[in-house]
């Protein structure tokens, strides 16, 4: 019975030790578990746990768990991808564009200013072509020089033969890319204008793009027209020494008139008109560099329309002012 009983207090103190053990490992469960919490707080990580005990674990356990479980999946996620993005953001694809962004502020000037062809063994002069007209004249106005009330056509499709029925734009541009041949062989650096018949740009415009690109002469080339069908010959023309846009640059536009006609005159063997001054011309008044309008021949004269058709004359015209831009530099 002793025995018994003994047993008795035996097993009853054995399971109240373990009951004890229990709670000794429950509590120290909750002590574990209270640390995590602290030390996301930082700040306060050894009085946080004495002073909040009941509040952060209730906390933690109301946090942890949910965010556990939905988050790991999203936890992870979002640390790998903010890891990853991170990485992505330096090479940052953000870097290279604010770097086109730039660059392409320029690039509406590119279009109207053509890169200059470079010629082999440069002799450091620009020459603007400005092949006259385009395939549709453009009949909307444009003053006919900065700030001025006048108003003109921004430009016309030109003149036609009137025995051969080229377009004048036409026989313009074949004359200005054997110009720019030539010219190019010589050593210029040339900017055309146009190099097709399908553009629409204004007689200010084309003077702005050789202003822009610092033209050391700008050549407009052009063929004329009369009422009277004899009237035939070369002339250039330009601005007059009081022209209110550029009449600072009338002597040197002179000059180039000048030396222009003689080489036409004397390559092609037609009559030398004259170097014609005006301040009509949008054309001329735009401009802030030499500039000289080459008609080539009247394209209403039977001679000089049918001359202006072959290639030999073309030829001829295109040397001779090559010639002509030649000599103006000579000097
Ligand atoms: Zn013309």
């Amino acid at each position: 019975m002793s025995f018994k009983t003994e047993s008795g207090r035996l097993a009853a103190f054995r399971k109240a030790a373990l009951l004890f053990g229990l709670i000794m490992i429950a509590a120290f469960a909750v002590t574990a578990c209270k640390g995590e919490p602290a030390a996301n707080d930082i700040v306060t990580p050894t009085k946080a746990s004495t002073s909040t005990p009941i509040a952060q674990p209730s906390d933690v356990f109301a946090n942890t768990p949910t965010g556990q479980i939905t988050g790991t999946p999203t936890v992870p996620t979002e640390q790998v991808t903010p890891t990853a993005p991170a990485t992505d953001t330096p090479t940052p694809t953000a870097k290279p564009t604010p770097t086109r962004v730039p660059a392409a502020t320029p690039t509406p000037t590119p279009t109207l200013t053509p890169e200059p062809t470079g010629g082999q063994a440069q002799n450091g002069k620009l020459v603007v072509i400005d092949a006259g007209h385009q395939r549709k004249g453009n009949n909307e106005k444009e003053p006919d020089g900065p700030g001025s009330t006048t108003m003109k056509a921004k430009v016309s499709s030109g003149t036609t033969g009137h025995f051969t029925g080229i377009p004048e734009y036409e026989l313009n541009l074949i004359v200005s890319k054997k110009l720019e041949t030539i010219l190019l062989a010589r050593g210029y650096r040339v900017i055309m204008v146009r190099d097709t018949h399908d553009v629409n740009i204004s007689n200010s415009e084309r003077a702005e793009i050789a202003n822009k690109a610092g033209a050391n002469a700008f050549v407009r080339i052009h063929a004329n027209a009369h009422d009277n069908s004899d009237v035939n010959g070369a002339e250039t023309l330009c601005q007059t020494k009081n022209n209110p846009y550029n009449g600072n640059l009338y002597a040197k536009s002179r000059k180039l008139s000048e030396t222009v006609l003689d080489a036409i005159c004397a390559e092609c063997g037609c009559k030398k008109r004259s170097v014609v001054e005006t301040d009509t011309m949008s054309g001329i008044n735009w401009c802030q560099v030499p500039v000289t309008i080459v008609e080539m021949g009247f394209m209403t004269n039977e001679k000089e329309d049918r001359l202006m058709a072959t290639e030999e004359y073309r030829d001829k015209l295109a040397k001779a002012i090559a010639d002509g831009i030649d000599a103006y530099f000579a000097d």
